[in-house]
């Protein structure tokens, strides 16, 4: 494909550029060029693709365009592994299909189902919907499966981690054979394509990821420091840096909880996101943070993955992932469509194996960086020697 095409070359119809316009989209990104005809074709795909290439266009633009007219009856699920990515998912099918009049359903847990119900009762001919939810409505028979001709899997990678394997199986099984079947991954690796093996038909492989595997225009450093000092470096790098708007990822819950009372004593506004928080906060806190009412958010990895907010100028991480494939999750909540981002980690002599993962992954080592002013009680290791090949590569799943 070559790598000027435009998305009217790629075969979408008017009422599609028209809305793309108005997005002010002028050129495909590249799992755009390369899935887009294949999609409109009725191709079965595995993308391989993280959040920020332009994923969720990649496969809504055709979709959209494919189903047409509103009938009500449900051709098109798509299933995500979060109620934020739902939310996402919802907002890019309602933007780009402004100009159609299918109608959408979102379907996730955490809430009332009165609301649901009643759009299930007025048809939709999408559904956007976690697992669990759904098969609750389609075991309460609310919900219909079987006139589905388009199923899309969205962030399957991160759905094996959550442990809804045995679901999104199912609900795979309650869709009519004859189906078009899109599955994107941000890592393709076997427990994915033996989802594929069965679920898709003859699929064409895109995979537009470069070598190293993160954004190119996020700059990222290490900042050795040790642990006891992390809270104090983390202050003095809020106090140093121009942010505009930071995410802070912790490992756990309860670090999230401590750090933002940390952070809320000094002069920046702060939100959490967690899995513990209620989903009206959990709402509150996202639409806090993307409108500027909130300059820091401090989340735990259900953060990391999906969730397209924009402008996002750092990250910081208060530990190093423990997954590699995290790393390059975190770093690209940054940096977004080619804007500039930085990210930084705070980097604990006990946490050398997580990063030595990290950088075997991304094949290269990380800048380390001292943080000038900044009174180190013990002299931070700059060293960047790279793993030894018995330290572990990737996760165990
Ligand atoms: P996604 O990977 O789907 O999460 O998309 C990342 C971000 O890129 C979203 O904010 C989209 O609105 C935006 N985006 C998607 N496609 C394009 C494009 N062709 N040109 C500019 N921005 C885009």
């Amino acid at each position: 494909m070559n790598n000027s095409s435009t998305f009217q070359e790629l075969g979408l119809s008017a009422p599609i550029l028209r809305a793309l316009e108005t997005c002010g989209y002028t050129t495909p990104t590249p799992i755009q060029q390369q899935a887009i005809p294949l999609i409109l074709q009725g191709r079965d795909i595995i993308g391989a693709a993280q959040t920020g290439t332009g994923k969720t266009a990649a496969f809504a633009l055709p979709t959209l365009q494919r189903l047409g007219q509103h009938t009500g009856l449900t051709r098109c699920l798509v299933l995500v592994p979060t109620r934020e990515l739902a939310i996402q998912v919802e907002e890019n099918f309602k933007r780009y299909g402004e100009h159609s009049r299918l109608s959408i359903t979102l379907l996730y847990g955490g809430v009332g189902y009165g609301t649901q119900k009643r759009e299930l009762e007025r048809g939709a001919d999408i559904i956007i919907a976690t697992p669990g939810r759904l098969l609750d409505l389609w075991g309460q028979r609310n919900v219909r499966l079987d006139n589905v001709q388009v199923l899309i899997l969205d962030e399957v990678d991160r759905m094996l981690d959550l442990g809804f394997i045995e679901d999104v199986s199912r609900i795979i099984h309650l869709c009519p054979r004859e189906r078009q079947t899109l599955l994107f991954s941000a890592t393709v690796e076997k427990s994915i394509l033996n989802i594929a093996k069965w679920a898709l038909r003859d699929p064409e492989i895109v995979d537009t990821r470069s070598g190293v595997k993160s954004a190119d225009t996020v700059a990222h450093y290490i900042y050795p420091v040790e642990s006891y000092q992390k809270y104090d470096l983390l202050l003095a790098l809020l106090e140093h840096t121009h942010f505009k708007s930071v995410i802070v990822f912790t490992r756990t819950k309860h670090d999230a909880d401590r750090i933002t009372e940390w952070v809320e004593s000094t002069r920046h506004t702060v939100t959490t996101l967690h899995a513990d928080r209620t989903q009206a906060e959990r709402g509150e806190a996202l639409a806090g943070f993307k409108n500027g009412k909130y300059a820091v958010m401090v989340a735990t990895d259900i953060a990391a993955r999906g969730l397209d907010i924009r402008g996002i100028t750092h990250v910081i991480n208060y530990n190093v992932p423990s997954h590699p494939e995290d790393y390059i999750h975190r770093i690209g909540r940054t940096g977004r469509a080619s804007e500039e981002g930085e990210a930084f980690t705070l980097f604990s002599p006990d946490e050398m194996l997580s990063l030595q993962a990290i950088e075997r992954l991304l094949e290269r080592t990380i800048e380390r960086r001292k943080l000038e002013g900044f009174k180190y009680r013990f002299e931070p290791h700059m060293s960047t020697t790279l793993a030894p090949a018995s330290a572990p590569r990737r996760r165990n799943r």
